[in-house]
C-alpha cells in the first residue's frame, strides 16, 4: 500500500540558524517519493523555555509530529522528558533522535551510530590504526565519541574546560578508563603519543569563524589526525590548522549525514537515500 502520511519531522534546540538538516531531510523525503517536511524549532536555553518544549514532546506523542532531532544544548535535558531510551541512548546519556512508539516517547543516540561509520571510513582512507584518542569538550557529542571509541579499541583522554562535567561523562561511561585533563595548553602537550584528536566543542562553528578549541600557539601533536564535528562551516580553522601542519583532517558533514539517514529510517521505515543527501549537505 501507497504510504500517504505527511511526514512532520524537525530539529529542537538553539541556535539552529545554520542547520543542514532541512535541506537533507526535505531532500531525502522527495528522493523516496514520501511527502512531508523537516521544521527547525529554535528552543533558547532552558529552563525559561522548557514549556516550549514540553508542547512539542507531546505533539509527538500524539501522533501530530513523527520524528524530532535534538541538538546543542538540549540532548541531555530532554532526557528525563522521555519515556523510554534505546541502549544506546542510556548507555551515553544523551539523545538526538526521538520518536513515538506504541504511545511512548523513545530517545535514540543516532550520533554515535553516525561517528563510528565515518571515523571508520576516515581511519581507513588514511590507514590510521587505533592508538590513543584526545577528545575536546565534554558535552552530548563527547559521550558519544568517547562511547565509540572506547569500543572500537581506542584508549581515550578528555580534555574539558569543566573538569567535573568530564569526570561526570567518564565515570558514567566506564570509569577509570578514561584519562581527563584540562583543555589548556601544557596539559595537552604532556600527553603521549596522541594520534587522533576529535573536537567535539562547538569553537569555530558559524558565526564563531575564528574560534578554536586548541589552545594558541600550541602544536597540534606531530603524526596525528584531526576530526572535527563542527560540520559548518565545512572547513574550520583547527582543520586548517591541522591541514598547514601536514595532518589529515575530517569534517563533521559525514558524521551529520549518517546521524541523518539513521534518523530518516527510524521515523520512515524506508531505505534512506545516502547518495542525495550528501548531495545536499555538499558532500560529494
Ligand atoms: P554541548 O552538549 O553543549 O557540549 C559542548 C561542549 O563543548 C561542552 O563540554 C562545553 O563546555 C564545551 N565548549 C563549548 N564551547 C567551548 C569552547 N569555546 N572551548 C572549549 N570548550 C567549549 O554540545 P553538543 O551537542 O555536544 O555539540 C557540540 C558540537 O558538536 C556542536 O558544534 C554540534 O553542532 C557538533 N555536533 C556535530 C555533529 C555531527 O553530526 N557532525 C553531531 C553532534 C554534534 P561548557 O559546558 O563548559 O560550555
Amino acid at each position: 500500500m501507497e504510504n500517504e502520511r505527511f511526514y512532520r519531522l524537525g530539529l529542537v534546540g538553539h541556535p539552529l540558524g545554520h542547520s543542514l538538516s532541512p535541506a537533507i531531510h526535505s531532500r531525502a523525503l522527495a528522493a523516496a517519493g514520501l511527502s512531508g517536511e523537516y521544521r527547525l524549532y529554535p528552543i533558547p536555553p532552558l529552563p525559561s523555555s522548557s514549556q516550549v518544549l514540553q508542547v512539542l514532546l507531546d505533539r509527538l506523542r500524539r501522533g501530530e509530529l513523527h520524528g524530532l532531532n535534538v541538538t546543542i544544548p538540549l540532548k541531555q535535558v530532554v532526557l528525563p522528558l522521555l519515556d523510554w531510551l534505546e541502549p544506546a541512548a542510556r548507555r551515553i546519556g544523551a539523545t538526538n533522535l526521538l520518536y513515538c512508539r506504541d504511545g511512548r516517547l523513545v530517545g535514540d543516540n543516532a550520533d554515535a551510530a553516525g561517528f563510528r561509520l565515518d571515523l571508520l571510513r576516515f581511519t581507513t582512507a588514511i590507514s590510521l590504526g587505533c592508538g590513543h584518542a584526545l577528545v575536546l569538550g565534554a558535552g552530548g557529542a563527547a559521550r558519544a565519541v568517547t562511547a565509540v571509541l572506547l569500543d572500537e579499541g581506542w584508549q581515550v583522554t578528555v580534555a574539558a574546560r569543566r573538569a567535573e562535567q568530564a569526570r561526570i561523562m567518564a565515570e558514567s561511561l566506564l570509569p577509570n578508563e578514561i584519562e581527563i585533563v584540562p583543555l589548556a595548553g601544557d596539559c595537552i602537550t604532556a600527553l603521549h603519543r596522541v594520534n587522533l584528536v576529535v573536537n567535539t566543542t562547538p569553537a569555530g562553528m558559524a558565526p564563531d569563524l575564528e574560534g578554536s578549541p586548541w589552545p594558541e600557539g600550541v602544536a597540534l601533536p606531530a603524526g596525528s589526525a584531526v576530526y572535527d564535528l563542527v560540520y559548518n562551516p565545512a572547513d574550520t580553522r583547527l582543520l586548517q590548522t591541522a591541514r598547514a601542519a601536514g595532518l589529515p583532517t575530517r569534517g563533521g558533514l559525514g558524521m551529520l549525514v549518517e546521524q541523518a539517514a539513521l534518523s530518516f529510517e527510524r521515523w520512515t521505515g524506508c531505505p534512506a537515500p545516502r547518495p542525495v543527501m550528501r548531495q545536499a549537505a555538499g558532500l560529494a
